[in-house]
């Protein structure tokens, strides 16, 4: 069964007229950034800070209150360079570059380490990138380079409170511009994203989803909207442990019950390296009613697209819920 779902899989890639890349947690993880877990990665990163301030996890780094804004930014320089100034693709973006080779595609993702824009993807970052900083009267403001020259007067010893960053517009006090009361997502980004929505509303859109997890409701739920309201779309979702095919989709859908890197690694090469993959479902009963129940929640899908804009909108201004 796995041989022939995945020989439909890579069909499926191959007929695509553009691909919706869906990325969440998972994907991060399998790239060395656990945002959850004290392991090597977050030791090495923040180094002496850990046990300055019993930080348990990455998570946990950037919501302390820290003694002063020196040292919350001096946690920010150590986790930009320890994740994002030698960052070259990893194998997993690799692989899902080759995937998307030659295609129309834009990833949608939850992750905020900003590696999907730094492997050079079109992306929509819906919970922010702890690159970029954003000021209080709303300016955003780039970190990367800031970032860079904190960590190193870092390393040097001479860090000081004149170091810390103010906005070049205004003078304001700057914080990341991550998920949260103060959050603006990128207007830029949100642009390209309903673009890249409209134009291919009547054309053969595949999702691929990389590693949301099951009761993921900030991108997993819209997305499927979108594929309940454009008959020509098709799904993939590849979770380890943690497949969720709703059942109206569940005809148009592939799940790869498999670690990331290696389902890729199938869908790249076409070979089975042993990925355990759910083929699509021929739905019970009258498939026709949840046709009607779509279009009665979702008449047109413009009004399904719109609406999932205006949920990113929405969301935008919500707390990370982790
Ligand atoms: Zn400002």
């Amino acid at each position: 069964m796995s041989k022939s779902s995945l020989k439909l899989a890579r069909k499926w890639i191959k007929q695509a007229d553009a691909v919706l890349v869906t990325a969440s947690n998972g994907f991060a993880i399998s790239e060395g950034v656990n945002l959850f877990t004290d392991n090597q990665n977050f030791r090495q990163a923040l180094g002496n800070m850990v046990t300055k301030y019993r930080l348990p996890n990455l998570l946990s780094a950037f919501s302390y209150d820290y003694p002063h804004d020196v040292e919350r930014f001096r946690m920010y320089g150590r986790v930009a360079e320890f994740y994002n100034y030698s960052y070259h693709a990893s194998p997993v973006m690799q692989k899902l570059q080759g995937l998307l080779a030659g295609k129309d595609y834009l990833v949608w993702t939850s992750n905020t380490e900003g590696h999907f824009k730094q492997a050079g993807l079109p992306v929509l970052e819906v919970e922010g990138s702890w690159l970029e900083g954003i000021c209080q009267n709303g300016d955003h403001v780039d970190l990367k380079n800031i970032l860079h020259e904190i960590y190193q007067k870092d390393q040097a010893g001479t860090l000081t409170v004149a170091d810390v960053p103010l906005c070049d517009i205004c003078g304001g006090t700057v914080k990341l511009n991550l998920a949260g009361p103060d959050f603006q997502i990128n207007q830029t980004q949100v642009d390209a994203f309903q673009n890249f929505i409209t134009r291919n509303q009547n054309r053969k859109l595949l999702v691929l989803e990389l590693g949301i997890g099951a009761h993921n409701q900030l991108i997993k739920a819209p997305s499927m909207q979108l594929v309940a309201g454009n008959h020509n779309s098709r799904y993939i979702t590849i979770n380890k442990g943690e497949l969720n095919i709703p059942a109206n989709l569940a005809a148009r859908a592939i799940g790869f019950d498999a670690d990331l890197s290696l389902a890729l690694e199938e869908l790249l090469t076409g070979n089975d390296l042993g990925a355990k993959i759910i083929p699509p479902q021929e739905v019970k009963g009258t498939p026709h009613e949840d046709t009607k129940l779509i279009k009665q929640i979702y008449p047109s899908y413009t009004a399904n697209t719109l609406l999932v804009v205006s949920s990113i909108k929405k969301r935008g201004a919500w707390y990370l819920k982790l």
